[in-house]
């Protein structure tokens, strides 16, 4: 919600301050430089399939499989490990729009994989949370 006012804000603003308006945002909600953040915000540039007020949908960059899909809050919340209780309701948001996606790229009967990498050692190397949408290939059991 925070962050989708601050995009309609910034929009109709002149652009020094709209760039005004993001700095007191990314100080003030600890969003640093994130790749994600701009990407919701609109200032880089990505393959958004869905978007709301609580969540968009991009493609990977490079992607693990022929459907890769990234299902990213819009809020900037570092990692799982970050998520409070009040949050519950925006994971399951979250949960839901990959049901959609799945059923809308026609993977849902064959299966898909969600990953959530949590941490350096949990492969993490985007520090803003996102679940991976993995289909269109077999997947290997994780054990
Ligand atoms: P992680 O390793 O943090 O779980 O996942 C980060 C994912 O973000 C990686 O799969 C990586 O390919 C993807 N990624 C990194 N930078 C960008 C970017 O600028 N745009 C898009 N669309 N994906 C990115
Ligand atoms: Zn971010």
């Amino acid at each position: 919600m925070i962050s989708f006012a601050r995009q309609h804000l910034a929009r109709f603003l002149p652009p020094f301050l709209s760039h005004l308006v993001h700095f007191f945002f990314r100080k003030r909600y600890n969003m640093g430089d994130c790749i994600f953040c701009r990407i919701i915000a609109g200032q880089a540039p990505a393959d958004i399939l869905f978007r709301d007020d609580q969540v968009t949908v991009f493609r990977d960059i490079h992607p693990a499989a022929p459907l890769h899909l990234l299902i990213v809050p819009n809020r900037h919340i570092p990692s799982l490990n970050e998520l409070q209780e009040q949050d519950a309701a925006l994971m399951a948001h979250l949960l839901l729009a990959a049901k959609r996606m799945a059923a809308e790229q026609g993977v849902d009967k064959h299966g898909y994989r969600l990953i959530i990498n949590t941490g350096i050692q949990g492969g993490q190397t985007i520090f803003h949370l996102h679940m991976h949408l993995l289909a269109g290939r077999p997947m290997r059991p994780v054990g």
